[in-house]
């Protein structure tokens, strides 16, 4: 069945209803596609994976769409070999994307985030459904959904999806180690505030499910390359300015590098928690010249808003103390606009 044309009244919902509305359709064969944001992230892969075994397990035909590739450490994950790469399976993408009867959209919650798939999803009628836990969502974009910031990842919201469907005796091994992975990778190893009691009790479910905790680490964690050990040491070394005046450390990696130590997608992230290991710094910037664009990633401790932050001078966003974004400004550009209203800062920064 093909619910969009049915329910093309959706379309006309300008206030997104609670996620709830979206159990009533789960209960018969559709079509459903889910996409992330680009570059997507263990948590990002890991909640779209464990969405996509739940609902195969129902009996949809599910495909899981990126926006772009993603990190080589994920290629392990369950399923990840049946994802599809917007930009390298274009026309295929498009036509699952037209079949579709439910879009889910994880891990973002505003459409530019989806590169080359912004205008395609914008035009799509059938039910969208948002489940996220970055601030500020475009609300009017989906028919149902949940937006919670106090969330660690949005891994733990498609787990409190599962546990609250009338499904939720369907949950197994597979989809807790996708579970597990966003879990693991968006609370910096459960050391950050929102890896909250709650957060250890989804653990504890999912080890009692089966999962091999010590071996999800490892799979992303220790599977890197000599290369990508050396490019690290030397941004330690080169790459990297305090500026204490601001509790400030930027890290700006010129293109050369990358090219150099033949970094690949994924092999920076993690770089930019580096900058706050140092005692007083509390705000910590890392530039990336990338070949289509430069990068930034922002880290805070305490008070400082990098959401705030990156939204005003960086087309980007994400949450209080973690936030990214983009410009298509050259490296240097880049550098000293970044010192320059990093003096507007100087209070909030002491
Ligand atoms: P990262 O620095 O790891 O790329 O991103 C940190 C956080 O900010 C993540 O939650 C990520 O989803 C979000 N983020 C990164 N880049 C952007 C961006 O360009 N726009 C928005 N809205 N969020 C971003
Ligand atoms: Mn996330």
């Amino acid at each position: 069945m093909h619910v969009c044309a049915e329910n093309s009244n959706f379309a006309h919902i300008l206030t997104m209803q609670p996620i709830q509305g979206i159990y009533p359709f789960l209960k018969d064969s559709k079509n459903i596609v889910i996409t992330v944001h680009q570059k997507p992230d263990g948590d990002a892969m890991g909640s779209s994976l464990g969405l996509y075994h739940f609902l195969q397990t129902l009996g949809h035909q599910v495909t899981v769409i990126s926006p772009t590739n993603w990190a080589g450490f994920l290629n392990w994950m369950p399923g990840v070999h049946d994802v599809l790469n917007f930009e390298t399976d274009r026309e295929k993408s498009l036509k699952i994307l037209d079949q579709a009867d439910i879009l889910f959209c994880l891990d973002f919650n505003i459409l530019y985030r989806t590169k080359g798939m912004e205008k395609p999803l914008a035009d799509l009628s059938c039910i969208k459904v948002l489940i996220d836990h970055h601030q500020q969502p475009e609300e009017s974009q989906f028919t149902f959904g949940e937006s919670n910031v106090s969330k660690s990842s949005t891994c733990e919201m498609v787990y409190d999806f599962i546990m609250a469907s009338p499904f939720a005796e369907v949950l197994d091994k597979q989809m807790a180690i996708c579970i597990y992975t966003g879990l693991l990778t968006d609370t910096g190893s459960f050391r950050f505030p929102s890896a909250s009691a709650q957060v250890h009790r989804v653990v504890a479910h999912l080890i009692d499910l089966g999962i091999n905790h010590a071996e999800i680490f490892d799979n992303l964690f220790d599977n890197f390359s000599e290369s990508r050990l050396r490019f690290i040491g030397n941004a330690l070394l080169y790459r990297l300015e305090v500026m204490y005046e601001y509790n400030t450390a930027l890290m700006a990696i010129p293109g050369s590098d990358v090219m150099k130590y033949n970094i690949k997608t994924g092999d920076t992230e993690g770089l930019v928690n580096y900058l706050l290991t140092m005692e007083g710094i509390k705000f910590g910037a890392l530039l990336i010249d990338r070949k289509d664009e430069r990068k930034w990633s922002f880290r805070s401790k305490g008070n400082f808003d990098v959401n705030q932050f990156a939204r005003e001078h960086f087309y980007g966003g994400g949450h209080r103390n973690a936030a990214g974004g983009r410009s298509a400004d050259s490296f240097h550009q880049n550098v000293s606009h970044f010192k320059k209203i990093l003096g507007k800062y100087q209070e909030q920064l002491q």
